[in-house]
């Protein structure tokens, strides 16, 4: 079943046209990644769902209409974005972060359950739950910004580009836990610049180029692609 679906979807920036009508479905327990160049508009499709563009076309999330709908309306019925650059609040500490996360929980049990069940996808988060997010690694507040996107338990999340800045090693961590998360149910967006490795863990994949989708099939299929190859794997 498709869980989103973009029809003929066109953003906007004032005169720009960021995105020029594309479709894009991603369905219920997939990880479907969408890859391009700088500026091709990927943000801009994640931004799109979100309800932070201003766009034409049609939206569809979980059965519902989502088009023109209030961002905080969209999280609430359950899409996680975590944007790009991490942007957790670098004075408040883990534990701060996630209950934000939560934001319209009203149970404290409820939100004690999903901070620990954070842990275990992310142990780190545990060592670290006074401290300030600022004074964390990179990795670190990667992790906490993927943590604090699921303390809504959404039925989607949104990542955008969570390997950028990251030392290989942890690149590889984040892949793995993006990959478990999945694996326990997750459906999954990913926006990745690193098409090699958002290729290898993904069910299907897009290309996006200057706002137009210009290719997408099996991720399996793409990795084999010569196009994709030649402009993203090189
Ligand atoms: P990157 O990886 O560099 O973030 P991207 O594929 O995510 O690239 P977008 O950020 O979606 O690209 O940008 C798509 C286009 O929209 C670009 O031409 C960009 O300059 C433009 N754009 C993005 N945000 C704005 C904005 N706030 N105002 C005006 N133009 C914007």
């Amino acid at each position: 079943m498709s869980l989103v679906e973009l029809n003929n979807v066109q953003a906007f920036y004032g005169g720009i046209e960021a995105l020029k009508g594309i479709n894009l479905e991603v369905k219920a327990g997939e990880i479907v990644t969408l890859i391009g160049s700088n500026g091709a508009g990927k943000s801009t499709t994640l931004k799109s769902i979100c309800g932070q563009v201003q766009t034409k076309g049609e939206i569809w999330f979980d059965g519902q209409k989502i088009t023109s709908l209030e961002p905080h309306v969209i999280a609430q019925s359950g899409i996680a974005h975590v944007p790009e650059g991490r942007r957790i609040f670098p004075r408040l500490t883990v534990k701060e972060n996630l209950e934000m996360g939560a934001f319209s929980v009203k149970s404290k049990k409820l939100i004690k359950e999903r901070i620990e069940k954070s842990f275990v996808y992310f142990p780190r988060l545990k060592e670290r739950y006074h401290q300030t997010g600022g004074t964390m690694s990179g990795g670190e507040q990667q992790m906490l910004a993927i943590a604090r996107g699921l303390m809504m338990n959404p039925k989607i999340l949104l990542l955008d580009e969570p390997s950028m800045g990251l030392a290989p090693v942890l690149v590889d961590q984040i892949f793995e836990i993006i990959q478990e998360l999945n694996s326990t149910g997750m459906t999954i967006l990913l926006v990745e610049q690193n098409a090699y490795q958002a290729l290898q863990i993904a069910h299907r994949g897009y290309v996006i180029q200057t706002g137009e989708i210009i290719l997408q099939d099996d991720a399996k299929v793409l990795l084999t692609n010569n196009q994709v190859r030649e402009a993203y794997l090189a």
